[in-house]
């Protein structure tokens, strides 16, 4: 089988962005461009492995922006794109790569099928260039003034990445004049191999500007879709002190029974995420009749609930649970619920709600025979093709 390399060129210092944080590392839908730069090639069945070629001064930008991606080590860049990307090809010269894709870090929102494309057209002697034929019209300024249209037929605007066999490329970068180039097409081109044109896509901007940031976030918004899960819990009230709500202990006179801790915040909240993905009900995996389950914290099946929301790449937005009693008094006890509920599932505590309501004494709840909990969730999903 072909291998393929990625080689991701993030060296800039990114000064034409202002700011002290370099773009590629700034948040993107609350991911590094980066890091979504790297997971787009990383996701890629026929992408073999990722490596990125980084500025000296970044490795802590770096290693924070990647985490635990599974990648080849960093290497490190030089004073030009071009300069850089040559160290980036001779350090994979003993890696035995067939393929490989040049791509500029800051293009995070590059598709698999433009990938592909790439990867279809490359073979030993021909170049692939991804791109989109310019439609504007194109007009010559001279101080300001038009100095009239450029005829546009024939012309393309070209994105990365851009693919080579991995040998002819390396060689045609070492035999170019140094800093000529505006990509590795040219390069490869003055080398005098061919280089073909293939459709890009044209949400595959290059992100140079803030203007820049905010049209990608609008793009990325375009790839998601959100979803809301609703939960309802109640257990009836027994002899006993104090209660679990919220994965708080609260003070009472008597105690909710139920199999597990019989908390009615945390089971409406795991029902609510569950509901969000389609994915049963608390008892589909934690039912009562499983001796496991006796006396469970209940924040196992909330964990285990955000566990199987984030499995399909799935982020909470915001839970807001409704507790209904008319005792304990559940005022007292907020801020900790709320704490321990955004601590359970990784969230700000400003995307957790918890409100309490008697049932003005009316029915079962206003009899205070038990303790209901009512939650919706919200989440965010990459949308289905
Ligand atoms: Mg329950």
């Amino acid at each position: 089988m072909t291998s393929s390399l990625a080689l991701i060129v993030a060296a800039g210092t990114g000064t034409r962005f202002g700011g002290t944080v370099p773009k590629q590392y700034l948040p993107l839908g609350g991911v590094p461009v980066l890091r979504r730069t790297i997971t787009a090639f990383a996701q890629h069945p026929r992408v073999s492995a990722v490596r990125v070629v980084i500025h000296p001064d970044h490795h802590d930008l770096y290693a924070a922006a990647v985490g635990d991606m599974n990648l080849l080590p960093p290497v490190v860049g030089a004073a030009s794109r071009q300069a850089s990307t040559l160290n980036g090809l001779a350090a994979c010269e003993a890696d035995g790569f067939d393929i490989v894709l040049i791509h500029d870090a800051v293009r995070p929102l590059v598709d698999g099928e433009t990938i592909s494309r790439v990867l279809d057209g490359v073979d030993a002697h021909t170049g692939v260039v991804p791109g989109l034929a310019v439609t504007d019209t194109l007009r010559r300024s001279h101080d300001g003034l038009s100095a009239g249209t450029v005829d546009r037929s024939g012309l393309w605007r070209v994105q990365t990445p851009q693919g080579f066999a991995y040998h002819a490329i390396l060689k045609a970068h070492r035999s170019a004049p140094h800093d000529q180039f505006t990509d590795d097409a040219a390069i490869f081109e003055a080398a005098g191999y061919p280089v073909r044109l293939v459709k890009g896509h044209v949400d595959n901007t290059k992100v140079t500007i803030p203007d820049d940031m905010e049209a990608a976030e609008i793009r990325l918004m375009g790839q998601y879709e959100f979803r809301t899960g609703m939960g309802f819990d109640v257990h009836e009230f027994g002899p006993g002190s104090s209660i679990m709500i919220c994965g708080v202990e609260v003070p009472h006179d008597r105690t909710a029974v139920g199999h597990s801790d019989a908390d009615v915040g945390l089971h409406a909240l795991t029902d609510a995420l569950l509901g969000s993905i389609g994915a049963g009900d608390i008892g589909t995996y934690f039912p009562p009749s499983d001796p496991r389950w006796k006396g469970a914290d209940s924040a196992t099946f909330l964990r285990h609930a955000a566990s199987l929301v984030a499995d399909k790449g799935g982020r909470i937005v915001n839970v807001d649970l409704t507790l209904m009693c008319e005792r304990p008094k559940i005022g007292p006890h907020r801020e900790a619920m709320i704490a321990r509920i955004a601590d359970i599932l990784q969230l700000s505590p400003d995307r957790v709600a918890v409100k309490a309501t008697t049932t003005e004494k009316l029915g079962f709840l206003g009899r205070s025979e038990g303790i209901a909990g009512q939650a919706v969730a919200t989440i965010r999903m990459p949308a289905d093709e």
